[in-house]
């Protein structure tokens, strides 16, 4: 019998329950090893234990180090911290891996295939803001510091040509904006010319702009295999490659550190579809792929790829790619092209 790997399961808010529930039965159907904990946290945290972030959570994955988590609403504006970059924080996740490859023919794009490393920590998203009083106008003025440290930027871009190395991929692209934030991002910059020197020969190293990199991913996306980048611009030209493969409901997304993985869907908790039954399972299902490959079973990420594939093959599609199909019937569809 195959041994059992304790995974903290967080089904998450909105519709994170309902497709939790679809991967976790696909994953059954193809006896993934993962022993779940399941565990709640953004408003259901707060419903369950009055706290979006539980101890038995973080407990948890302080056992586990392995988690699949489904998305958590944050409410905008004051009271709770998000709980997603708090949960990164905490087990100091210090890589964001987005993935981004065509699934469908017949979209925008034709056989899109990048990975996007994001740096996780720092940046603007370490979130030091505050209101500067003037005369009686207490918000007169908003300030935001962010900060990178060179140690952070060395980490986060040796992660991504090694990752470049061991996949084989052949280029790495800085993504930057030195020519203005000169020394918050030139540090990154600074940090990629010197890591790049020790791939010399094996992976080729260029540098963008990060406007002008939104722009060439829209204009010419083939040019790119891997991007590596800050936290904030991350964010954007994530979101950005998501789109160039048919939407949020298709992109994975993993938070990657030394002790801990926490794997999630790249889309939030679609509350204007929460309940319905229409959400689509794909994003979700495709960062289980990823938590797989983590703990050496690309054998099984293999077969869950064949089954969206054979699914997508036969035509099924979700509201969100043009189509009818619920979240049942996709789930469906998959477990019966898994092999
Ligand atoms: P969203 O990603 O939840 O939704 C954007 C649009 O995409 C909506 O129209 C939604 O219906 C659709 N959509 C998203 N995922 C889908 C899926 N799997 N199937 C079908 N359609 C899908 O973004 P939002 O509305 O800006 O955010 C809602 C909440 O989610 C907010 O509280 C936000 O903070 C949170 N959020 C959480 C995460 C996370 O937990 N990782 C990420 C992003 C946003």
């Amino acid at each position: 019998m195959t041994q059992k790997i304790p995974a903290t399961l967080i089904p998450g808010d909105g519709i994170g329950p309902e497709i939790s529930e679809a991967v976790v039965r696909i994953l059954g159907a193809i006896e993934a090893p993962f022993e779940w904990d399941s565990q709640a946290a953004g408003m259901a945290g707060i419903d369950a234990h009055g706290d979006p972030l539980p101890k038995s959570l973080l407990e948890s994955i302080r056992k586990t180090g392995l988690a699949l988590k489904g998305p958590l609403t944050t409410p905008v504006g004051g009271g709770f911290r998000s709980v997603n970059v708090t949960l990164r924080k905490e087990f100091e996740l210090f890589a964001n891996l987005r993935p981004a490859r065509t699934l469908i023919s017949g979209g925008r794009y034709e056989d899109i295939d990048l990975v996007l490393f994001r740096e996780n920590l720092e940046g603007y998203y370490a979130a030091m803001e505050h209101y500067l009083p003037v005369e009686n106008d207490p918000k007169a003025v908003a300030i935001s510091t962010g900060y990178n440290t060179r140690a952070e930027c060395r980490r986060i871009i040796t992660y991504a040509f090694e990752y470049a190395v061991k996949n084989n991929r052949k280029k790495v692209t800085i993504v930057h904006k030195a020519n203005i934030l000169k020394l918050l991002t030139g540090l990154f910059l600074e940090e990629g010319r010197e890591v790049a020197k020790k791939y010399e020969g094996r992976v080729e190293m260029n540098e963008r702009i990060v406007d002008a990199c939104a722009m060439q991913l829209v204009m010419d996306p083939y040019q790119f295999d891997v991007i590596v980048t800050t936290n904030l611009f991350g964010d954007i030209l994530s979101d950005q490659i998501a789109g160039l493969i048919g939407g949020l409901g298709m992109a994975p997304g993993a938070n990657i550190g030394e002790k801990a993985a926490i794997f999630e869907a790249v889309h939030g908790s679609a509350p204007d579809i929460a309940g319905k039954g229409w959400a689509n399972p794909v994003a979700l299902l495709m960062a289980s792929g990823l938590m797989l490959q983590h703990i050496g079973r690309k054998d099984l990420a293999d077969r869950l790829q064949t089954g969206i594939d054979g699914a997508f093959a036969s035509g099924v599609r979700t509201r969100d790619l043009g189509g009818s199909a619920g979240t049942k019937e996709i789930t469906d569809a998959i477990i019966h092209h898994l092999s």
